[in-house]
């Protein structure tokens, strides 16, 4: 039998493949090279890095794999996207308000996020979104004074509120949006104690439920949110106290990665409601805060899928503008100052988290004995090996029913002592052998493989094992099953011939990447290069990894922060690496669980003493031994090579 002539295969069969042009938003692509690239406009120009590139630049500076990479740029471009998208929306339709976008804290509190986005947003006049004291801290210390616009959300204390309406007094837009009546007491005598009026929002809950993970933010039993009645109670309230000009914002969130437009729409619409209302009753209004819910098209399917989006940037802004136009326009109400909290687009495409492999493991039987050496064999194993020569198309489900019972017998027997470890070992390996003949099989089968042995193929899969830790850097992939596009960021330009799943360093069996994207949807294996770990280097990239990973990350294990460093592309096609923060030493995790390293070696250099006088070790091996503990100390958590 002769197979089909091989194509040549070509970086735009990676390019396919990995479906990197769906989900790279125009930022990533593979080079002629078979490289990922990064590449963002100059004045219409487009210029373009091979993260490969960067990794020799980085990996010279000393930093380790694996390793969070930041593009600058693209934390610029997105913002910018954002914003120039709602402009054009509103100046093509005539709205009369403008846009003001915030960025939620929460999604990504890095410092050097958070200044990068002040200090880009600022010709915008993008303002921040704090959920908590410590990020309403984080946003007085990086946006300017004058204007600033601060959403506070969340359950506001009195510390909270003091600090909010002093920031008043600097000249900061500093709205407390209510989301449970007992905040407005506190907000009411703290105001008339400082003297200051204080700009009041309310989080309404809406009926509208949407689609996707976070669907609980929405409908009658979101935890957050003011119920209809306590709405009125609350403006009823400010009546009373002559305040009604304070209520100026109403704000919703339905939850964050809406997948479907068509939710979008209906709550923009029941929000607007809710606003034509307040206006009615006397207050001043002015800002329409729709929270965040914006999606990123992870699998890049431009579907309704969880981890995708069936919308564009610009349909969302045009949707908006729309919705708000033609609800408003019958009442003639004047169109309010838009507010979105767009966290996860803003910050996804900017980091990704780069890794080698460092092992793999196969499921590829060795080299079978020819079958006159099996004779003295246990009968059962004779059996695997006529079952292995009768395999033929039409009996893939007979024979894979026949194997799995030897197969299990023998285990049996095994544990009952009477056959040998090395006739178990022969047996495994012919069982693996017609395994892998029942999955070639079956690939010219199709539709018409038995129910059974779909799976067959994920289960012979490759364990690559990468050097990371899923749980510190992907906690998303580990908690709610988020996908993350994965691709080998080199050799793209050769057939990725070996199907894997990629393990982790952590020695948990959720330590996995197990999810992948195709062209379906999503798939449990990712087409990889065969390596040689030992022998060469081998760089997975994990993207669009910017939106909560990094702070909802853990020590499982004790793995710590991974090295980070920024790279700004110039307009020129160079790059500079313009930051490099290096990750937690072992020292460093053990402090966060309560050690103190300096303790521990003195310790351990009393054991070593105690070895000395004992006469078991010379007091040079001492020396090298205590040395060896002391170096751990100060090293990588991860593996190094
Ligand atoms: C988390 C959160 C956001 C961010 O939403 P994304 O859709 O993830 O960008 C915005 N607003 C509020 C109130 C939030 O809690």
């Amino acid at each position: 039998m002769t197979s089909p002539p091989q194509q040549h295969w070509t970086t735009e069969d990676s390019a396919r493949l990995y479906r990197v042009r769906d989900w790279g938003a125009g930022y990533f692509d593979v080079s002629d090279k078979g490289e990922v690239t990064v590449g963002v406009e100059f004045d219409s120009e487009r210029q373009q890095i091979s993260l490969m590139d960067v990794v020799a630049g980085i990996r010279q500076r000393g930093l380790r794999m694996p390793m969070l990479l930041r593009i600058e740029n693209l934390l610029d471009a997105q913002l910018v996207r954002l914003n120039e998208t709602f402009r054009a929306a509103i100046a093509q339709r005539g709205y009369q308000g403008r846009y003001q976008g915030v960025f939620p804290i929460k999604v990504n509190q890095q410092r050097q996020v958070i200044e990068e986005i002040a200090r880009f947003g600022e010709r915008y006049g993008h303002g921040l979104e704090a959920g908590s004291k410590a990020e309403l801290v984080v946003a007085l210390s990086n946006l300017p004074a004058h204007d600033g616009l601060i959403i506070c959300n969340g359950y506001k204390d009195r510390e909270f509120i003091d600090l909010g309406l002093r920031a008043r007094k600097l000249g900061y837009r500093c709205v407390f949006v209510i989301e449970t009546p007992t905040e407005l007491p506190i907000i009411l005598e703290r105001s008339r104690e400082l003297g200051v009026r204080p700009i009041i929002g309310m989080r309404a809950k809406l009926a509208t439920t949407v689609g996707g993970h976070w669907n609980k933010t929405s409908g009658d039993r979101s935890i957050f949110g003011l119920s209809t009645h306590q709405m009125i109670d609350i403006v009823d309230a400010l009546k009373a106290h002559d305040m009604l000009d304070c209520l100026q914002l109403l704000h919703c969130h339905l939850g964050s990665q809406i997948p479907n437009i068509r939710d979008i729409r209906s709550a923009v619409m029941e929000a607007c409601h809710f606003y034509v209302n307040l206006v009615r009753e006397g207050a001043a209004m002015g800002f329409l805060d729709f929270g965040g819910g914006l999606a990123v098209d992870y699998l890049g399917s431009r579907s309704n899928h969880t981890q995708s989006m069936n919308y564009t940037v610009a349909e969302y802004c045009a949707d908006i503008v729309e919705v708000i136009m033609e609800t408003l326009e019958p009442h003639g109400i004047a169109h309010p100052t838009i507010v979105t909290e767009s966290g996860r687009p803003t910050v996804a495409y900017y980091s990704l988290l780069l890794f080698n492999i460092f092992d793999v493991t196969r499921f590829e039987p060795t080299p079978l004995p020819a079958a006159d050496e099996l004779s003295e064999e246990e009968p059962l194993i004779r059996n695997l090996f006529e079952t292995l020569q009768q395999l033929k198309a039409d009996r893939v489900q007979q024979c894979y029913n026949n194997t799995v019972f030897y197969r299990d017998e023998l285990r049996e027997l095994f544990k009952r002592g009477r056959i040998s470890l090395r006739s178990r070992a022969l047996a495994e390996n012919l069982v693996l052998q017609i395994f892998r003949r029942i999955a070639d099989l079956l690939d010219n089968l199709g539709d018409e493989t038995p129910p059974e042995l779909r799976d067959l193929r994920e289960q012979l899969a490759d364990i690559y094992y990468g050097n990371l830790s899923v749980f510190q850097s992907l906690p998303d992939h580990w908690a709610i099953d988020q996908v993350f596009p994965v691709m080998p960021i080199h050799r793209l330009d050769e057939k990725p011939s070996r199907d894997a799943i990629i393990a982790d360093i952590t020695c948990d069996s959720d330590g996995r990447i197990d999810s992948f994207i195709d062209a379906h949807g999503t798939c449990k294996t990712l087409p990889l290069h065969p390596i040689d770990p030992e022998k060469e280097d081998y760089f997975v990239g994990v993207f669009l990894v910017g939106a909560y990973q990094e702070t909802l990350g853990d020590l499982h294990n004790l793995f710590g922060d991974t090295d980070v460093a920024s790279v700004r592309i110039n307009a020129d096609g160079s790059f500079d690496i313009t930051r490099e923060t290096e990750g937690d030493s072992i020292a460093d995790i053990l402090r966060y669980v309560q050690y103190n390293p300096k303790d521990l070696l003195e310790r351990f250099r009393d054991t070593a003493e105690q070895a000395v006088r004992r006469g078991t070790i010379t007091v040079a091996e001492r020396r090298e031994i205590v040395d060896c503990f002391a170096a751990g100390l100060r090293g990588y958590s991860y593996y190094e090579s």
